[in-house]
C-alpha cells in the first residue's frame, strides 16, 4: 500500500445503499483511503432502506455477522426454516427442509429499513471513512490515472480524485455509463406489491414460493408473528391492485396465495416495485468496478439481489491486496472472482423469473415433474440448495462461517 497524495481517496465508493454501505463495512481498517458519496441525507436514509422484506441468505448471514452489522439489527432475523414451493395450476410442491440439508435454518428475513439503519450504525464507528453526504455525483470523467468525480454538496461543487472508483451507484449507474459500459434490459412487465401480513396462522419458519401466470406470490416468515408477503402482479393492473383498501387487499392477497398459511387477518401499507432486469455488460473499465445493483439488477423472486451484491464487494474488499487498489492485475483478479457465482445466479434468478411464468401446457407438465422430482429425488436439491444459500462459485472468506 502506498499514499499517494495527489488522490483524495484510495478508494470512493459511489453509492450508500446496502453495497455500498456494506463495502465501506468491509474496508473498515484496511488501511486505505476510502471515501463515499451518497445523495440521500442521514436522517431520511437511503432509497433502498425502505420497507422491502430481505431474504438474506446463510452466507450472507455469516458475512454480516463478520462485519459486526447483524448484532446491530433492531429486530433478530428471522429463520427460514423450510420453503415451500408450489405453482397454481401444476401438480407437483416441493417442500425443501433445512434440518434435511444438515441446516438449522436456509438463511433469514430481515426488514431493509432496519438492516440499512444496522449499517448506518456500523458505519459511523468506521473512525477512518469519509463520508460525502448529502452530496450528488453530477459527472465522472474516466481517467487511466484515476476517475475524477464531481460532486454538488451544500451548493457548492467538488472535484475528487480516486485511484480506484467502485460504481455502487445502483440500476441507474452513472459511474458506469460514463465509462461507456452498456447494460442490456429487460422489463418483466410486473410490478411486485410488498407489505406485511397476518395470518391466523403464527409462521413456523416457513417461506412459501407460489407461482402463478399472474406472477410469482411469497410469504415470508417475520418476528412478530407476521409475513413479508410479495405479489407479483401484471404492470397494467398495478394501479388499480395498488389503490385497493385493506379489506380488498386482503381477499386479493388470499385469492393469489390460496389457504397454505391460514386466513388472511390484517395486511399492511402497500408498496409497489416495477420489476426491470438490468445487466451490465463489463464488470470494470480502468480503476472501474461495478457491483450490486449497478452490476446486476435481478428480479426479487430468487431474493438474490443484495446476496450477490454484497458477495461482489466481499469479493473486492478480500481482493484489495498489493500497492494500488487499482490496478489492473487487481481488477482481472476480481473479475474471474465474481465470474462464476454471478453467471449462475443471474442464470438462476432470470430462469425462475421466467419459466415460472409460462403457461404453456408443455411447461406445466415440465414444472410439475421438476418440482416433483425436487422434492423427491435424494440430492437433486442439494446444489439448489447450496446455491440459494450462497455458496456459488468463488464464496468470499467472511461467508464461509462455519459452513
Ligand atoms: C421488492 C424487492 C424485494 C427484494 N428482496 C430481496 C431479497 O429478499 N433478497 C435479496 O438479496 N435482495 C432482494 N432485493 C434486491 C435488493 O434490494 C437490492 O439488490 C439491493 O438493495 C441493491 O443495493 P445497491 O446498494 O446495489 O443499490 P441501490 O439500493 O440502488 O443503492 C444505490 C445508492 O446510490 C445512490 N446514488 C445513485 N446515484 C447517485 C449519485 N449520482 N450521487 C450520489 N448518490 C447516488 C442512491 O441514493 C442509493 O442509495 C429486493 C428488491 C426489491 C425491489
Amino acid at each position: 500500500m502506498v499514499r499517494d497524495d495527489a488522490y483524495d481517496h484510495d478508494i470512493l465508493i459511489l453509492g450508500g445503499g446496502l453495497v455500498g454501505s456494506a463495502l465501506a463495512c468491509a474496508l473498515d481498517r484496511s488501511g486505505w483511503r476510502v471515501g463515499q458519496v451518497e445523495a440521500s441525507a442521514p436522517q431520511a436514509g437511503a432509497p433502498g432502506f425502505d420497507e422491502r422484506k430481505l431474504a438474506l441468505a446463510q452466507a450472507s448471514l455469516n458475512a454480516l455477522q463478520a462485519l459486526d452489522v447483524l448484532p446491530r439489527l433492531a429486530t433478530p432475523p428471522a429463520p427460514i426454516r423450510r420453503i415451500h414451493v408450489s405453482r397454481a395450476g401444476d401438480f407437483g410442491s416441493v417442500r425443501l427442509e433445512a434440518a434435511e440439508h444438515g441446516r438449522e435454518a436456509f438463511g433469514a428475513v430481515v426488514l431493509a429499513r432496519e438492516l440499512g439503519q444496522a449499517l448506518e450504525a456500523r458505519l459511523s464507528a468506521c473512525g477512518d471513512l469519509v463520508r460525502h453526504r448529502p452530496a450528488q455525483v453530477i459527472r465522472v470523467q474516466p481517467d487511466a490515472d484515476g476517475p475524477v468525480v464531481w460532486i454538488e454538496q451544500d451548493g457548492s461543487e467538488r472535484r475528487l480524485r480516486t485511484r480506484l472508483l467502485v460504481a455502487a451507484d445502483g440500476s441507474r449507474s452513472l459511474a458506469r455509463a460514463a465509462h461507456g459500459i452498456g447494460a442490456e434490459e429487460h422489463d418483466y412487465g410486473q410490478t411486485l406489491v410488498v407489505c406485511s401480513v397476518a395470518t391466523d396462522r403464527a409462521p413456523d419458519g416457513t417461506a412459501y414460493e407460489r407461482f402463478s401466470d399472474e406472477g410469482p406470490v411469497a410469504l415470508l416468515p417475520m418476528a412478530g408473528g407476521h409475513y413479508g408477503a410479495i405479489c407479483g402482479v401484471a404492470r397494467e393492473d398495478a394501479a388499480r391492485v395498488l389503490a385497493l383498501d385493506d379489506a380488498g387487499y386482503a381477499s386479493y392477497f388470499q385469492q393469489r396465495f390460496g389457504w397454505r398459511a391460514g386466513r388472511v387477518l390484517r395486511v399492511g401499507a402497500r408498496g409497489g416495485y416495477p420489476i426491470v432486469r438490468v445487466v451490465a455488460e463489463r464488470l470494470t473499465a480502468p480503476r472501474l468496478v461495478v457491483m450490486g445493483n449497478a452490476a446486476q439488477t435481478l428480479h426479487p423472486i430468487g431474493a438474490q439481489g443484495f446476496n450477490l451484491g454484497l458477495r461482489d464487494a466481499l469479493s473486492l474488499a478480500e481482493g484489495l491486496v498489493g500497492e494500488d487498489p487499482g490496478a489492473a492485475p487487481v481488477l482481472a483478479a476480481y473479475v474471474e472472482a465474481r465470474r462464476e457465482d454471478r453467471e449462475r445466479t443471474l442464470a438462476f434468478s432470470d430462469g425462475l423469473a421466467r419459466a415460472t411464468a409460462n403457461g404453456s401446457f408443455p411447461m406445466h407438465l415440465l414444472r410439475s415433474l421438476g418440482l416433483l422430482a425436487l422434492g423427491h429425488v435424494p440430492g437433486l436439491a442439494d446444489p439448489l440448495v447450496a446455491g440459494a444459500m450462497g455458496f456459488r462459485g468463488r464464496v468470499p472468506v467472511l461467508s464461509r462461517g462455519g459452513a
